[in-house]
């Protein structure tokens, strides 16, 4: 194929940011701040007279129609009984490979393609990895992609059936993680690991952000529940309100019991985040233990807080009670991981976090095909 050629519109003053030390870097490969090792962001100029657009992000030839999802309304009752306010879905369920993942892969691929790449390493829980091999096919470039040898078969089979490289490590996220770096550098593949590794697929996120205070015609939610491993739909989320509003609702960083590292922080006042020993949980998506990278949390719980928001952690028979429900009484087929936003929301109303009269939306991340096996 021929080369992606960005749009004059995404590539317009795009650079790079350490978020650590502040410095300024070309928009290369390149995945962590060659001074310091801070995370990168990207610093783009906005458009005139107009809201950012996927074009913005993801070339012609390389999407495939993710974001836009389906954003509705749901009885108050399915968060509690005694809730009279309003209680809202961002279904990302309806991305094409299943997963949000796919914005952030989108937007990844189409940089790294642009930059020269010849092809791509995923180190992923499952969902990245899908989305990874769904765009690189569509690409017609090579795809690795790296799983924990306790990920779900039927994201294991989503990513073979795209055509994607698959390796399988032993143990847990971070593993993986490691795995995808040292295949990136013996290969000269582009990273497209989605923790906050690569900082162009981080920065699409922030188009969520932006439907949602679309959808919400421009009143913000009292707060948005997110499903959060590293966290950089958190980050997205948080840009796409300051982009369009200049302020951010309160955000929920909804993780599992069985893997915590964020909301542990959270609940010991901690500004860093340490690693999570021996992680266990139903929720696969976000069942990332942040070893070896602990700043990633960090930098998530920081976002937390300046929502004025909290990190909190749910058990997974919550999780699964919350999966079901949406299911039975939304028609929204998820897997664990995407209920747990809701499982979290549930949890802080009858804690009194939440109140009454509040307007929550809770953004479900990953389908229920993905994960069958959670289903019996
Ligand atoms: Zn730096």
């Amino acid at each position: 194929m021929t080369l992606t050629v960005l749009p004059e519109t995404m590539s317009r003053e795009l650079k790079l940011r350490c978020i650590g030390c502040d410095a300024a870097l070309p928009p290369t490969l390149i995945y962590r701040c060659p001074d310091c090792g801070g995370i990168l962001e990207v610093v783009r100029q906005k458009p005139e007279g107009r809201g950012w657009l996927r074009a913005d992000f993801v070339a012609d030839d390389i999407t495939l129609g993710e974001g836009g999802t389906p954003f509705r309304e749901l009885r108050p009752g399915l968060l509690h009984a005694g809730f009279r306010g309003r209680l809202l879905v961002k279904d990302e369920t309806r991305n094409p490979s299943g997963s949000f993942k796919d914005r952030l892969v989108a937007a990844a691929l189409s940089q790294a393609i642009a930059l020269g790449a010849t092809g791509i390493v995923s180190a992923s829980s499952g969902n990245a990895g899908a989305a990874a091999a769904c765009y690189a096919a569509n690409a017609g470039i090579p795809a690795i992609v790296v799983c924990p040898d306790t990920t779900p078969r039927g994201k294991l089979a989503q990513i073979v059936a795209y055509g994607a490289a698959l390796e399988q490590v032993p143990g847990h996220y971070g593993n993986a993680f490691e795995h995808a770096r040292r295949l990136c550098a013996e290969t000269g593949y582009a990273n497209l690991t989605t923790t906050y590794l690569n900082p162009y697929g981080v920065d699409a996120l922030r188009l969520i952000g932006q439907e949602l205070h679309e959808q919400m015609e421009g009143v913000g939610p009292d707060w948005i529940a997110i499903p959060t491993s590293s966290g950089p739909l958190v980050k997205g989320v948080f840009q796409g309100f300051m982009d369009r509003a200049g302020k951010v609702p309160r955000l929920i960083a909804a993780q599992s019991e069985g893997c915590a590292p964020i909301a542990r922080a959270f609940r010991d006042k901690k500004i860093d985040v340490d690693g999570w020993e021996n992680p266990k949980t139903i929720a696969s998506g976000i069942s990332d233990p942040l070893l070896g990278y602990p700043e990633e949390g960090s930098l998530t719980l920081s976002l937390v807080r300046a929502s004025k928001g909290v990190a909190h952690a749910v058990g997974d028979a919550d999780i699964r009670t919350a999966m079901i429900d949406l299911a039975h009484k939304a028609g929204l087929f998820c897997e664990p991981t995407g209920a747990a936003s809701l499982a979290a929301a549930r949890d802080l109303f009858m804690k009194g976090t939440i109140g009454s009269t509040d307007t929550v939306v809770c953004i479900v991340t990953g389908h229920g095909f993905k994960d069958f096996a959670a289903w019996t």
